[in-house]
């Protein structure tokens, strides 16, 4: 051991650095990376790929090696797309995964930091409390009341109580008394530990439990887009054939050779057009991205799927303290029973704990400050034990010898308090209508109950066997955080229920679930009613109760399932050690970022940073925002690849001769290159509709494509396809000149491209609207500016020659414009005659 671990200043950073670079990094699985090398190839070998490097020899075969060279050239540049836009998704995932890795207090240069868990090494002083997963093995320094549920290594359900390694016995145990191990639990206590093993050294390593973690499997999106994508390839296949043979047909007079070349290359033009390879892309570019501005807003994604789930949300159960209100209590009323105010107030100073965390004894040590009881003149004497607060018992003791005498001192929930004291049944009724007035103003209400005693050895074993003095009552208040009305509001329109879960009085719950205007606030479910009723009577109950009072953790969970079982889509928050199975339960488990334990962090699906019920709601609200633009990207690549594959698949039924077709594979090719870019940065950057949470929550079982959305993209789809084709056609016939003709089409399918997007971004809102919305967004423009950038340049710089295009004169681009305009545009008369019927 150096000197400066002795002496308690922990490790330097550089010590740490080095004993990093010695042992590595404290994690069981070193993370895989995937070479760029093989996320090339795995690009490649996606079918549009094939297909496009199929046209690309096939090119070379015919002897147009130029056609061939640019082909290759787009090939890749959209190669190049892909794979910026992979980077960047995992350089989000991975920093996502960064945020919400697990960390851990250590004290480094003689500070207490915090730093993430992987970059422990052997040495480090790590400081645990209650709800930390222990990250490394390591003896036990110093403790107070440690106790550790390590069933994850051995098995025993029972909590360990550790004892520091200077008070320890050798003894021939496996398990050690003074050793902490890696993926046990705190349950109780505090302790500094120096650790010794890390990484797959520690006994959990060994056990190699962590390696085999879960795959990640598809979410519900990925498999209705995944069975799309197999449609859509299959049918692909099928009219690829059949383009294939009307080809050959088409074209008697070629040779052998080149008739079947031809003919295959106008198939897989039409395979290409027909392929949705963007629906995947889509899907985890938007997850991705939502999840990183979610994070901006203090809500980190742990798992990328919430992310789809939280638009589904309809029931949020939500603890009050600290969400809903502000967790800043302070002492509004006390009441003694007798009269004797600083009596009553020096005892609950004794029975708060002496470096008090808890914002509620805080208070209470402040408001004894503010009568000149002093912390000193309270904790001077000797504590001889402690009985412990439990969420079961709701109530706690101190057992202090001080100024000659032995006194416990009690306070906790009133209901129980009282069972421990000595009154008759009048006094007991006189103290009951008090208690409901305080409860009624909103105010917490503690109850205050002292003991003497003569000698230690009367000191009873359990709070409950304590005989006790009534002192009397203390009424605090903990004001709702401002916006929770606001946001109540906001959830009450959405179609989301509030529930409130709390440990506290119902009374007191209802009165602040009336303030800031809950729905339902009248009834209420205590814990005692909860364990009385089946969970029949509950699913029953849950459908018009919204408060949940005396609950302990492990009631949670049958709330949750009453709920689903309903057929709701349940969030709920938790922070403490008991709250992770419900966590885990509900469909979006909600962690608390500041205050919570790491179990329950680790059982989550979203961390919430702040603590705040305004946070929760927001990010439901982007939630919708994500899965609606998901939806409109679906319902844009669909109306954006009939034009071109009705173009591919007619054309050559027509009987037009494969060289003055609308599209070769290399305009395909060059429409790819518009339709990504527009998919997976301007479809994601849609703002909110302005009546987003108006709506009802979303149907969990209803199909990402609905019907309505998809007559409306085939329709928008058939109608570009009769512009651009039809415009084509036309000047074909008129003009016979096939360049000229196939650039007023192309001309008229890149403008409706740009258009269509606007003019979806609302159903209901008018184009207008939604620009406005965008107009300081900087790559909205650069993609619109971008899009009739390339344009003007295939068609007016000598690319063109290579492009098989001409350059259009002033009119016929005009008209291309104008024809493209009104066959987009003609979607906000829809949306005027759906404002006028409503
Ligand atoms: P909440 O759900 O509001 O956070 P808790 O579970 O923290 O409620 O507390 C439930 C009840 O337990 C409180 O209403 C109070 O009566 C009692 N209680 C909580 N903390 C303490 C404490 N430190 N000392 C005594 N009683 C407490
Ligand atoms: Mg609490």
């Amino acid at each position: 051991m150096t000197k400066s671990t002795q002496n308690g200043m922990g490790l330097t950073t550089s010590q740490a650095k080095k004993l990093q670079e010695q042992f590595g990094k404290n994690e069981l699985t070193p993370m895989k990376k995937e070479s760029f090398f093989f996320k090339v190839l795995h690009i490649i070998s996606e079918p549009m790929f094939l297909l496009l490097l199929a046209a690309a020899v096939i090119y070379f075969i015919l002897g147009e090696p130029r056609d061939g060279a640019i082909m290759l050239i787009f090939v890749v540049g959209i190669i190049s797309i892909d794979v910026i836009q992979e980077w960047k998704t995992d350089k989000t995932l991975n920093a996502l995964k960064d945020l919400s890795a697990p960390h851990i207090k250590v004290i480094r240069d003689g500070n207490e930091t915090v730093i993430a868990s992987s970059d422990l090494v052997p040495g480090d002083f790590m400081l645990i409390y209650e709800g930390v997963k222990i990250p490394a093995d390591g003896s036990v320094l110093k403790c107070n009341d440690l106790c550790v549920d390590e069933s994850s290594l051995t098995g025993e359900a029972e909590g360990v109580w550790k004892i520091s390694n200077e008070n320890s016995e050798s003894t021939d145990d496996y398990w050690k008394k003074d050793y902490c191990y890696a993926g046990t639990l705190v349950t109780q206590g505090t302790a500094t530990i120096l650790v010794d093993k890390i990484g797959s050294s520690t006994e959990y390593g060994k056990i190699g439990l962590n390696v085999v973690s879960a795959p990640d499997s598809p979410t519900p999106l990925q498999k209705q887009t995944s069975s799309l994508v197999k449609t859509c390839a299959i049918i692909a296949a099928a009219l690829f054939i059949l383009v294939a043979i009307i080809t050959w047909f088409n074209i008697p007079d070629h040779k052998f050779g080149p008739r079947l070349i031809e003919s295959i290359l106008s198939g897989i033009t039409l395979a290409m057009a027909m392929i949705p390879e963007e629906f995947p892309v889509v899907l985890t570019v938007f997850l991705s991205m939502g999840a990183w501005r979610l994070a901006k807003k203090h809500s980190l994604v742990r798992k990328l799927p919430s992310v789809e789930t939280l638009g589904a949300v309809s029931v949020l159960c939500v603890d009050k303290t600290g969400t809903i209100t502000m967790n800043q209590m302070t002492v509004q009323e006390t009441w003694a029973y007798d009269g004797d105010q600083h009596r009553l107030c020096e005892v609950m100073g004794l029975g708060c704990e002496t470096d008090a965390y808890d914002p509620m004894e805080k208070a209470m040590l402040s408001y004894c400050n503010t009568l000149g009881i002093s912390n000193e003149s309270l904790f001077g004497g000797r504590l001889i034990s402690e009985y412990a607060f439990t969420n079961e018992l709701k109530m706690m003791g101190h057992v202090w010898s001080r100024n000659g005498e032995i006194i416990i001192a009690a306070k906790g929930s009133p209901e129980r308090i009282l069972t421990i004291c000595n009154l008759s049944n009048e006094e007991k009724q006189k103290i009951d209508n008090k208690i409901l007035d305080l409860s009624k103003e909103g105010l917490r209400v503690i109850a205050v109950a002292t003991m003497k005693l003569e000698t230690e050895s009367q000191v009873p074993e359990v709070i409950t066997d304590c005989n006790m003095t009534f002192l009397g009552l203390i009424g605090l208040a903990d004001p709702p955080r401002e916006s929770v009305a606001k946001d109540i509001s906001v959830c009450n329109k959405a179609g989301i229920r509030v529930v409130m879960i709390t440990g506290d009085n119902g009374i007191t719950a209802s009165s602040i679930a009336k303030k800031i205007g809950m729905p339902h606030s009248d009834h209420i479910i205590t814990g005692d009613m909860l364990n009385e009723m089946s969970d029949d009577e509950l699913r029953e109950a849950v459908k018009s109760v919204s408060i949940f009072s005396r609950v302990i953790p492990e009631h949670k969970m049958r709330i949750v399932k009453a709920f689903k079982e309903n057929g709701e889509i349940v969030a709920m928050t938790g922070d403490g050690v008991n709250d992770a199975p419900a966590l885990k339960f509900a469909d979006i488990g909600i962690a608390m970022g500041k205050r919570g334990s790491e179990v329950s962090r680790e059982a989550a699906d979203l961390i919430l940073l702040d603590d705040n019920f305004s946070t929760i709601v927001d990010t439901v609200h982007d939630g919708r925002r994500i899965y609606d633009n998901i939806r409109k990207a679906v319902g844009y690549i669909f109306s954006i690849h009939i034009p071109i594959a009705f173009a591919s698949l007619l054309a050559p039924m027509l009987g037009i001769a494969p060289s003055e077709l609308l599209l070769l594979p290399l305009h395909v090719v060059l429409l790819e290159l518009l339709i990504d870019p527009t998919c997976s940065i301007v479809l994601e950057r849609q703002p909110a509709d302005d009546d987003i949470m108006d709506r009802k929550p979303r149907n969990p079982e209803e199909k990402m494509l609905t019907k309505s959305l998809l007559a409306k993209s085939i329709i928008q789809g058939l109608v570009m396809f009769v512009a651009s084709f039809g415009t084509y056609l036309y000047m074909l016939k008129t003009t016979d000149n096939a360049l000229i003709a196939r650039s007023m089409g192309l001309v008229i399918i890149m403008i409706s491209n740009l258009l269509l997007v606007q003019v979806n971004s609302s159903s209901s809102d008018f184009m207008i609207h939604s620009i406005r919305k965008l107009i300081k967004d900087k790559v909205m423009w650069c993609a619109s500016i971008g899009t009739v950038l390339m344009l003007l340049v295939i068609l007016y710089s000598p690319l063109h020659h290579f492009l098989k295009l001409a350059p259009l004169t002033g009119s016929q681009f005009l008209i291309s414009l104008l024809i493209a305009s009104i066959s987009i545009l003609w979607y906000e008369l829809v949306k005027l005659i759906n404002k006028i019927k409503k």
